[in-house]
């Protein structure tokens, strides 16, 4: 029988594919190029070893997959999951290489990861596997190759391992010229100031260029968020401070509502002392986790895993906006009944793209030897997603589609338009 599990990961490739041909059909892509898209140009899987804390040795698998570097080295993050394979990965790594060619970064699209559940491994079995799937890896990944960033289950503190541990096995003269081989770094550590909150500032901005858009005020606005992790805490930080309020969330571990408002500080004060989960936050009601997209709310914001809005449950949801915080939480069958019903999407790899650009300007700035300013970075990264946000809008009314579509159409064209500037090689 097929598990849940294995139905949402096959899922995730599904979909990825499906929204790639229906686009590739639509804009008459040239055939060849779309045999190039439709493949991976690297999958990596690594199996190896490390001492456990007890002495005994586990052998743990990994995985990067490369999808295209048409534009530039491959860019993506690498997530910490019991769900990692590489039919989770493909999908995740062809969703970067639609993100960084829709945004206009010069890089291409990756992803990788390690099969695992962090939460049963002590910090230093945790430092012990990252750096030695880094060493494993070796040249499979580099500052002008293969970039990787935080994603699930992943933060600064690992980026800080992986480049130590990469830079380390360079000669000495040439080590400070590998920082920039990850980003999501902490900011003693070549890391960017923001790069913390870039993913959901942008999160936030999208759902705001849209409210603008549709002359809808934020003030008062009840949103729902599935994941409160990285891009779960700050997209809820800044929609609070712009007026909005937060009303259920749900994570790994539960599902909380309260209509009055959940405030978002307190909840973040009282996951960090509750091994991160939400579970039995005081000042909310515990509820079903199957009732958490049925909660009555204007925005919804999916900022978890991949496949969450399927057909099961997108007949539930009654925002009117839809954010995609996560790489690909709607299947195709429900983001149709999510747009019937009339509930506008703003699609993941524009709506998340604030982590990658801001990604852009840590590897600019550890390449060039430079120190960014907070304030230089939200500014510079508010210029570059409004643009692309303004052209998938653009290119939705110009094309009579919805806004996944325009973006698919804006990032496979400018592709395309590499791959016949510069012929296929021999
Ligand atoms: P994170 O590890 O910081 O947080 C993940 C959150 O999701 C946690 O609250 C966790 O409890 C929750 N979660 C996990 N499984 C769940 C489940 N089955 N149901 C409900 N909640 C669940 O991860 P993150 O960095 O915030 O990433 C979240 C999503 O955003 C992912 O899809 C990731 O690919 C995407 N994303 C992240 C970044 C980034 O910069 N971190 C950038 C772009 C996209």
């Amino acid at each position: 029988m097929q598990t849940k599990e294995a139905k949402l990961k096959r899922g995730m490739f599904q979909n990825v594919m499906k929204q790639f041909n229906a686009v590739a059909d639509l804009i008459e892509l040239n055939e060849s190029i779309r045999k190039i898209l439709e493949a991976t140009n690297n999958e990596i899987v690594i199996h190896f070893p490390v001492k456990m804390d007890n002495g005994e040795v586990k052998v743990f698998t990994g995985y990067r997959v490369q999808h295209n570097n048409a534009l530039g080295p491959y860019k993506g993050g690498l997530r910490y999951h019991e769900t990692t394979d590489t039919d989770s990965v493909k999908a995740l790594a062809m969703w970067m290489t639609w993100k960084t060619s829709l945004v206009g970064l010069p890089f291409g699209g990756a992803k990788g990861g390690i099969k695992l559940n962090p939460s049963n491994y002590s910090k230093e079995e945790l430092e012990r596997i990252t750096r030695r799937f880094v060493f494993a890896l070796g040249d499979n990944i580099g500052p002008e190759h293969d970039i990787p960033a935080p994603d699930v289950n992943t933060n600064s503190q690992m980026m800080a391992w992986i480049s130590d541990t990469y830079m380390s096995t360079r000669t000495p003269s040439e080590r400070s010229n590998y920082q920039h081989v990850v980003t999501g770094k902490p900011v003693g550590s070549g890391g960017l100031e923001g790069r913390d909150r870039a993913t959901g500032y942008g999160v936030y901005l999208t759902i705001k260029y849209w409210t603008k858009n549709n002359n809808v005020s934020l003030k008062g606005k009840k949103f729902i968020v599935q994941g409160f992790g990285n891009v779960g805490y700050w997209t809820s930080h800044f929609l609070e401070k712009d007026g909005a309020i937060l009303v259920g969330v749900q994570d790994a571990f539960g599902s909380i509502a309260y209509g009055k408002g959940i405030q978002v500080e307190k909840l973040q004060e009282y996951i960090q002392y509750n091994k991160g989960s939400i579970v039995n936050y005081p000042n909310a009601q515990s509820i079903q986790s199957d009732d958490f997209y049925a909660l009555s709310c204007d925005i919804c914001i999916p900022a978890a895993l991949g496949n969450q809005i399927t057909e099961e449950n997108a007949y539930k949801i009654k925002a009117f906006l839809v954010a995609e915080g996560a790489n690909g939480p709607t299947s195709v069958e429900g983001e149709q009944i999510l747009l019937e019903k009339g509930i506008a999407v703003i699609p993941d790899i524009l709506c998340n793209a604030g982590g990658v650009i801001a990604s852009y300007f840590e590897w600019l700035q550890n390449k060039h030897g430079e120190l960014w300013e907070l304030e230089d970075v939200l500014v510079k990264l508010e210029k570059k997603l409004h643009k692309s946000f303004d052209k998938v809008v653009e290119v939705s009314r110009k094309r009579n589609v919805d806004m996944r579509t325009a973006a698919y159409i804006i990032a496979i064209e400018r592709i395309e338009q590499s791959y016949l500037q510069r012929g296929i090689f021999p």
